[in-house]
């Protein structure tokens, strides 16, 4: 799917929204404990219907979430706890109303709708605008390794060429998405069973950017 093209919000209003697992993500749950990452304040990126902003809140952090989509975000507000969370509609591109105090910001398949090196360039320019010094930035993308059908992908060098100038890189895994229901597969175009090759790369904000 291409950024420029995509109408998010027409998605999630058709009820098109196979990305979404209806839990938080694997990967998110993983790192933030065994890193561990401390509570503190929190920016989702292209929340969705927010599982992952809810599951921070529940472990202390101090949440914003960001959507395009006002459906989206309403269907967050819905769920329990959602009222922890700042849900708030707006592009990330775009956003000049967001603070620049996070110590730590996540992507679940946002960061690679952006089918454009420019733009994922100013992506990782504004996550670290968002970001304390030192600043944490988790980001899961699917990857070329997978198979062409399904989600966006990304190559491990696309992600490096745009974030490095501004990251250190902590580690960049290759690994899968979290398993999807069949009806979701099908809708994606995969057969059942699939779990689409994934990167899972965990950032720290560097003092200055590297001129590369
Ligand atoms: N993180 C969610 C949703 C992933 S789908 C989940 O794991 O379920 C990608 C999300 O990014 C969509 O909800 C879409 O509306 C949002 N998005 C795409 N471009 C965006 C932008 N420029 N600013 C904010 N959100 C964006």
């Amino acid at each position: 799917m291409n950024e420029n093209k995509t109408d998010w919000e027409q998605l999630y209003r058709d009820d098109f929204k196979p990305w979404d697992t209806g839990r938080p993500d694997s990967h998110l749950i993983q790192t933030v404990t065994e890193i561990p990452i401390s509570p503190c304040r929190a920016l989702d990126v292209g929340c969705g219907t927010g599982e992952n902003a809810i599951w921070l809140a529940q472990q202390g952090f101090k949440v914003t979430a960001i959507d395009l989509s006002e459906t989206a975000l309403n269907l967050s507000r819905k769920k329990t706890d959602a009222e922890r969370c700042e849900f708030m509609q707006m592009d990330f591109l775009k956003a000049s109303v967001l603070e620049t105090n996070f110590g730590f910001v996540f992507d679940m398949g946002c960061f690679h709708v952006f089918h454009n090196a420019k733009l994922r360039s100013q992506f990782a320019q504004k996550v670290s605008i968002c970001l304390v010094e030192k600043g944490l930035w988790l980001s899961i993308s699917g990857s070329c390794d997978g198979p062409e059908m399904g989600p966006p992908r990304l190559l491990a060098q696309e992600i490096t060429i745009a974030v490095e100038p501004y990251f250190e890189i902590m580690y960049l895994k290759a690994t899968e998405l979290d398993e999807l229901s069949k009806a979701e597969l099908e809708a994606l175009g995969l057969p059942p069973g699939t779990l689409p090759r994934a990167w899972a790369c965990l950032m720290r904000k560097r003092s200055e950017k590297l001129s590369t």
